[in-house]
Order: structure tokens, then C-alpha cells, then sequence
């Protein structure tokens, strides 16, 4: 019961990772903001845990800070800020248009600035909060990804910068950098490619040492570390989960 009596919002917490460790923190005792880009996934995760459901788009000034305003408002504080809503719009640069820049970069970049702002607010106040960024293996750069390795490895010196800033007001920031993970998100990316899952499982797992792809339940076990007081003297450090170095 790690997360006793704490709240915990979770970006993109409809699907994948963010699912995961929503669940992960209810099932540790926190009450859990689940918000999503729609309600419906917000509330298919949110319901079952007894958790707060938030439409929520990241990349609008006034609708995450009304999201922020209502988790204080009905659970009291807000103790723990994950960021995983996140999108892919891949392409080659001579083939990357405006609009694939320009939506990456806003709701992993933008979109998490965003958050951790309205959210620093009440996290000074109380002297205490802990902030985690979904960064990526791809902020190391990779193929077709201009974008998304450019706001991946921006929310790497974004949590650095942050954890240094609220440092002083008892508040750990930090990223976590998944490798490949079994979640829509790489299902979308195998059929872009005209390749069968499974197949494109077992060739990402014969590249990882540990011969195996990822579960979101990896990730969010490495997230709730990062959340808990365990970690309470780790900030503005970038954690890789990829199933060797
Ligand atoms: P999913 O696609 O399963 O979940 C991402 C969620 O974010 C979706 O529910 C999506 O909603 C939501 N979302 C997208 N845009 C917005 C927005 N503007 N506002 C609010 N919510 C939004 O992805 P994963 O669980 O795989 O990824 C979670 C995070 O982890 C992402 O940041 C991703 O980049 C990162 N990551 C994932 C890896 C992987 O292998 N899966 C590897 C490394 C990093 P909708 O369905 O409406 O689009």
C-alpha cells in the first residue's frame, strides 16, 4: 500500500502503460484520476478501480488546467502526475509533413509542460509531489521518428530541468524511457509497416537481451518505484526499461 491516502492522475491512463499503472496505483491504495482523450477508455479503466474518470486533450491550456482544478476540488491534493498520453506520426523527413511535427511534438511536449504547470501549483503548495514523463528509447534517435525522438528526448531535459526548479519544494521529477511495449501504439506501427504482429514481436525480442518485448505492467512496476517514497532521493534521472542496456 504504497500510494495510501495519495491521488495519483494519469495521462492516457485509457490504454497501455497508462492503464497499467493506474491500475497498479489503485491496487496500492491511491485514489486514481484516469484521463484520456475520450471519456469512454477513461472510464473502462477508471470504473473498476473506483477511480475518477477526465476527458481531457493535453495539448489545451484550459482543459487540463480545469482537469488539475477538478482532481483538487473532488479528491483534495494531487500527489502524483504520470504523462503517458502520446501519439506516433512517423515518416521518413523528406516525407514528414506540418501536421506530423507539429501533433507530436504538441501532445508529448506541450502537453506534459502543461500538466506538470498546473500540477506544480499545488504540489508547491503542499510541499510534496512526484512527477514521471514517458520518454523512449527513441529519444536516442530512430529511423522515421523526427518528431517523436526530438519530444522524447525534450521531456528528458524537461524532468532534469524540473527536478531542479521544484527540487527545493520536496518535488521528484523524473522519465522513464520504455523500449519496445505490447500496446496499441506498436500494433499501429506494425500494421503501418504491412507487418503481422506476432511476427513483428518475435524480431523486436531477438534484438533485446532478455529475448522478450515488453508489458505494460514492466513499465508501470518502474513508474510506481519513481512515485513511491522508495525513490524519495532519485530526481531529474531518465530511467531506461528495454530489457537490457
Ligand atoms: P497507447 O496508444 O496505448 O495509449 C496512449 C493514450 O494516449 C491513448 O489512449 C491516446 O488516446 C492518448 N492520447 C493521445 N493523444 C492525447 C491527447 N492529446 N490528450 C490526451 N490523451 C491523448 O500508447 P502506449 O501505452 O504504448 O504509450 C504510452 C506512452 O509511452 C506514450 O507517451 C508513448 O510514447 C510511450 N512509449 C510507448 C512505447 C511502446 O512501445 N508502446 C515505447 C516507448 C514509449 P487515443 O486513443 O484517443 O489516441
Amino acid at each position: 500500500m504504497r500510494f495510501k491516502d495519495k491521488v495519483a492522475l494519469v495521462t492516457g491512463g485509457g490504454r497501455g502503460i497508462g492503464a497499467a499503472t493506474a491500475e497498479l496505483f489503485a491496487s496500492e491504495g491511491a485514489k486514481v484520476v484516469v484521463s484520456d482523450m475520450d471519456e469512454a477508455p477513461a472510464r473502462e479503466v477508471a470504473d473498476p478501480i473506483k477511480g475518477l474518470a477526465i476527458a481531457c486533450d493535453v495539448t489545451k491550456r484550459e482543459a487540463v488546467e480545469s482537469m488539475i482544478d477538478r482532481t483538487v476540488k473532488e479528491l483534495g491534493r494531487i500527489d502524483v502526475l504520470v504523462t503517458c498520453a502520446g501519439i506516433i506520426r512517423d515518416n521518413l523527413l523528406y516525407k514528414m509533413t506540418d501536421d506530423d511535427w507539429d501533433s507530436v511534438i504538441d501532445t508529448h511536449l506541450k502537453g506534459t509542460f502543461l500538466c506538470a504547470r498546473a500540477a506544480q501549483k499545488h504540489m508547491v503548495a503542499q510541499k510534496s509531489g512526484k512527477m514521471v514523463f514517458l520518454s523512449s528509447t527513441s529519444a536516442l534517435g530512430n529511423r522515421g521518428q523526427t518528431n517523436y525522438s526530438a519530444a522524447k528526448a525534450g521531456l528528458q531535459g524537461m524532468a532534469r530541468t524540473l527536478a531542479i526548479e521544484l527540487g527545493p519544494f520536496n518535488i521528484n521529477v523524473n522519465a522513464v524511457a520504455p523500449g519496445f511495449v505490447e500496446t496499441r501504439m506498436t500494433r499501429a506501427t506494425a500494421e503501418r509497416m504491412g507487418v503481422d504482429y506476432e511476427a513483428f514481436k518475435l524480431g523486436a525480442a531477438s534484438q533485446i537481451p532478455l529475448r522478450r518485448v515488453g508489458q505494460p505492467a514492466d513499465i508501470a512496476s518502474v513508474i510506481a518505484f519513481l512515485c513511491s517514497d522508495e525513490s524519495s532521493f532519485v530526481s531529474g534521472q531518465t530511467v531506461y526499461v528495454r530489457g537490457g542496456p
